[in-house]
């Protein structure tokens, strides 16, 4: 696994990136919320939302009405998408109440997190030796130790994690996700409504090893090395003993790791799918290429 560059980053959008929006659908009181909320990501990384009022000119194309719930494309993967198709799902939002629940606030931010690279932060599977099919991706996540706090967090039911308490549905962006912003979409200042999130402060808060800080701040002008140094990070700190033994565990991170024998990357017709529960969902095959769709719950 080490001696590949680790996946994710080809997710993320370049630095300094202004990803242009479209609501396909919903009212002014319905999309006004997301407008309200999307600077709660924004002010922490190099990179901007624009809402445009023609789909050909949008990456991200969001419906509040088409019955799925809520999912979103992975990062920069929207831009592989028809023009006419939604790349995000936000269901379950009113559209009389102007005031945003606290559930809304989750849904939004968590969407929009994945349509920023973010996957889910979860626990690894520790109890059952032999899990649902949860096809490995599910397991994956953001940062160097589980937060448990991250707007990103999926909770999985204790009798499958193995500890002894439940944890709620965050409804708002954690230190370690502010971290996430700032060291993989690094601003040359800090925004004006974030001063002190710095990239020092960053590295700190995502509790990253001391040589690894070095590197990254050594690298801090090539976006590109510090990504890859952040996930590389990730992999040995958190996923240690999968590493080691590949074959061994059914939620190995080297099965997502594996490319696509056809198109040589094993992440391009990834979706993100949200789904309260371990069954599996069928959807049409999109994308770019890959034998079928991919699946992230
Ligand atoms: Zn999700």
């Amino acid at each position: 696994m080490l001696g590949c560059s680790p996946p994710f980053p080809g997710y993320l959008w370049p630095n300094g990136a202004t990803i242009t929006y479209f609501f396909m659908d919903g009212n002014d009181v319905q999309q006004d919320k997301v407008r309200r909320l999307l600077p709660q990501w924004t002010v922490y990384g190099s990179v901007q939302f624009l809402e445009v009022l023609h789909t050909e000119d949008s990456s991200i194309r969001i419906t509040f009405t088409n019955g799925e719930g809520s999912w979103s494309y992975l990062g920069s993967d929207c831009e592989f998408r028809k023009n006419d198709e939604p790349t995000m799902s936000l269901g379950g939002i009113d559209h009389e109440q102007s005031n945003i629940s606290k559930c809304e606030q989750r849904n939004i931010l968590h969407e929009f997190g994945h349509a920023l690279g973010l996957l889910h932060e979860n626990h690894p599977i520790l109890k059952h030796a032999k899990p649902p099919d949860f096809r490995g991706r599910y397991f994956l996540g953001n940062y160097a130790q589980l937060d448990i706090t991250s707007i990103m967090y999926f909770p999985l039911p204790r009798e499958l994690t193995g500890v002894s308490y439940d944890v709620p549905l965050s409804d708002s962006v954690s230190d370690m996700d502010k971290a996430y912003m700032v060291i993989n979409y690094p601003r040359a200042e800090p925004h004006p409504d974030a001063p002190d999130w710095t990239l020092e402060k960053a590295l700190q808060v995502a509790s990253l090893p001391d040589d690894y800080r070095t590197w990254i701040l050594e690298s801090r002008h090539n976006v590109e090395a510090m990504r890859y140094i952040f996930f590389d990070c990730i992999l040995r700190e958190r996923y240690p003993t999968w590493t080691k033994s590949p074959d061994s565990s059914p939620t190995s991170p080297l099965v997502i790791a594996q490319p696509n024998e056809q198109s040589g990357d094993g992440f391009t017709d990834i979706r993100v799918i949200e789904r309260v529960g371990l069954g599996a969902v069928k959807l049409p095959e999109t994308g770019k290429g890959g034998k079928g769709p991919r699946i992230w719950y």
